[in-house]
């Protein structure tokens, strides 16, 4: 047998002039590779030596390119992306109550969320997600396109107690919740359906008990809204006593694998609480800044080894879905917070919307490493334009420097999904008019809403 036919025949080998794994001693391969079967990643090394292990089908070059993980957007409300710039500059409560649940009530329906979603999904491709975490309404229809537009998702039909776009009210949401879960779990790679139950103030503690025990019963991940605001600790310490890290926990909630989005209002014992219970924080830098908020206590939730995520939230309160963006806050918020430059480096910014994020959102054993048995999942990062040069080290680059708009290649599950900035699933060829004809119908709202 000559040396050619010893190699191992794989599907696709793709390059890059520098490969950060994203491991835990945040590695740089120079001239690096990976080696994909099917959906899953066989080999990481130099490009000549995987060249030279293995015959594939497809090489895709790397000149020019840095080789990452594909970005996690581990919070999020897809639809709302036909919401970006609808209401700005607004407390919460008023943007909450007067703009955005009259809106949804009126305006959102099977026809919203397949635009909104698909929008959503546009941006998080050309931005390089190739994992989010999403709740909203009509869960299904997101779901259904997801699997189209080729991206991974954890989507759950949002459980909360009162009528809300397309239910009556909890009981309701609930039942479409459970149907949603045995509809889609285990049936379909990209996607994880998860429950969602809205936060611990819209959804009281017999309805979450009802959740968890269903959760635990089935191996479901619950996503929800944790300490968003300083007036939800307040509430929650006015009606229970707890906070609502310490409420949930008193009842078990922490016993299912919890996704929690904000985490911004915690104490010294929730960020222990954190950690004992392996909860998955998602900090939204840019929302929590836009709402005014707070700010998350990351760096001390880094330093007691909470596994925190990035997410974007809703393009409502951002306004857009692009990791990016978070990354660079994340690296530079805390340093002003804290006074501290040292507070959260580029490497950990970058590590939470990648290896660190998999993990809080309880994927970490195959998804945000580039690593031998995982899924997949990656981006090529052009580093060549005139305005990222020069460049000394890639980390660096990659929080404070790189926008969208360097993403040259998203791959999810072995397949390429958006190449030289164009979108490649056939999902997405009537997007730009759909889009208008929601649009017309939001203006039309908004001019008329009052008269
Ligand atoms: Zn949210």
């Amino acid at each position: 047998m000559n040396k050619v036919d010893e190699k191992h025949s794989i599907d696709i080998i793709i390059k890059g002039d520098y490969l950060l794994p994203m491991d835990e001693r945040n590695t740089i391969i120079e001239q690096g590779a990976v080696a994909i079967d099917g959906d899953k990643i066989v080999a990481v090394g130099e490009a000549d030596s995987l060249i030279n292990s293995y015959k594939a089908k497809e090489v895709i070059r790397g000149e020019g390119k840095i080789l990452i993980p594909g970005l996690i957007n581990g919070h999020t409300h897809s639809p709302m992306s036909l919401f970006r710039g609808f209401a700005d500059d607004l407390p919460l409560m008023t943007w909450l109550n007067e703009h955005i649940f009259p809106a949804e009530a009126a305006l959102v329906d099977k026809d919203f969320i397949r635009s909104g979603s698909l929008l959503g999904f546009a941006e998080m491709l050309m931005s390089g997600t190739t994992t989010f975490v999403d709740m909203y309404f009509y869960a299904d229809i997101t779901a259904d396109l997801a699997h189209k537009a080729g991206i991974r998702s954890m989507l759950g039909v949002p459980c909360i107690d009162f009528p809300a776009p397309g239910t009556s009210g909890f009981d309701q949401s609930f039942d479409f919740a459970k149907a949603f879960i045995r509809k889609w779990k285990n049936k379909d790679d990209l996607i994880t359906p998860v429950f969602a139950p809205h936060s611990p103030y819209t959804v009281s503690q017999e309805n979450l008990q009802a959740i968890l025990q269903e959760a635990l019963d089935n191996d479901i991940v619950i996503h929800t809204h944790i300490a968003e605001t300083a007036h939800e600790v307040a509430e929650s310490l006015k009606a229970t006593g707890k906070t609502p890290v310490e409420y949930l926990n008193s009842f078990g909630f922490f016993d299912a694998s919890v996704i929690a989005a904000h985490m911004v209002h915690l104490t010294e014992a929730d960020i222990v609480t954190a950690k004992e219970k392996n909860i998955g924080a998602i900090h939204n830098p840019t929302s929590n800044l836009k709402l005014a908020s707070g700010f998350s206590p990351v760096h001390q939730l880094l330093d007691r080894g909470v596994s925190v995520g990035l997410g974007s939230d809703g393009a409502a309160s951002n306004n857009n879905v692009d990791m990016w963006q978070e990354v660079h806050l994340t690296a530079l918020i805390h340093k002003g917070k804290e006074a501290n430059p040292e507070a959260v480096s580029a490497k950990q910014a970058l590590s939470m919307a990648t290896c660190l994020g998999a993990k809080a959102i309880h994927q970490g054993d195959k998804l945000g490493q580039l690593k031998s048995g995982y899924k997949a999942d990656m981006i090529q990062v052009d580093y060549t334009g005139l305005l990222c040069q020069p460049m000394y080290n890639p980390f660096s680059h990659l929080a404070y420097v790189f926008t969208a708009e360097q993403v040259a290649l998203t791959m999810i599950g072995g397949k390429v999904v958006m190449k030289d900035r164009q979108l490649l699933p056939a999902v997405f060829n009537d997007l730009a008019d759909e889009i208008q004809e929601q649009a017309a119908k939001v203006k039309h709202w908004m001019n008329n809403r009052g008269k």
